[in-house]
């Protein structure tokens, strides 16, 4: 099965597929005619932003897609960033300015409080059907400083108890294993 991706983050589709596996192939949006389509992520939850994406490029392209929205909720600063992970320290922030801008954030709070969670919120949508969704989450921490190379985004200061490593240091497979992306996912698979 052919799914359109409706999202142009390079480091998700790359995850989504090595999760999703040979039974469903991920179309980008510049193979689906519609690279040049920006959905604005105005939602309050991740629920509405995942389904605007999904649904706006099904009816853009006829095609049935699939989207994700993800990010970080903060249990000391009350869920933050939550829906506004990708630009917490601004429109087009960096990955290193998002995380300054964590840490500062986080500065004199004891290891005990630090805790986090990823959150993903995986739609699909087919032409003529309701959009369905599938939540994923992860648990840990947020260290004081950054750790690892792998992945993206926040890695490098989210540490995973169960193996004492931050994301950034975990191999692609095992980060799929546990991550909230691999849950959601996970969840399409059983119901596909
Ligand atoms: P979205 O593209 O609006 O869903 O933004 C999600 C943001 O959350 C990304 O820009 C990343 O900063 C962050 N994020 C989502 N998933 C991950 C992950 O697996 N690791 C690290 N950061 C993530």
């Amino acid at each position: 099965m052919k799914l359109v991706l409706a999202s142009k983050n390079r480091h998700k589709a790359e995850e989504m597929q090595a999760i999703l596996g040979g039974k469903i192939t991920l179309i980008t949006q510049d193979e689906a005619g519609v690279g040049d389509l920006d959905v604005i992520e105005d939602g309050d939850t991740f629920e509405e932003n995942a389904i605007k994406k999904a649904v706006t490029i099904m009816n853009a392209t006829g095609l049935p897609c699939i989207a994700d929205d993800s990010g970080l909720c903060v249990d000391a600063l009350g869920g933050a960033p939550g829906v506004y992970t990708a630009r917490f320290a601004g429109e087009n922030a960096t990955d290193d300015e998002n995380i300054e801008k964590l840490l500062a954030e986080l500065e004199g709070i004891e290891k005990e409080k630090r805790t986090a969670r990823f959150v993903c919120v995986i739609a699909v949508s087919f032409p003529g059907r309701e959009p369905i969704t599938f939540r994923g989450e992860c648990e840990g921490l947020i260290l004081t400083e950054k750790h690892g190379e792998n992945g993206f985004g926040y890695d490098p200061v989210f540490f995973v108890e169960q193996f004492g490593k931050t994301m950034a240091e975990l191999p692609a497979d095992v980060k799929n294993s546990i991550s909230h992306r691999g849950c959601a996912l996970a969840k399409l698979k059983i119901e596909e």
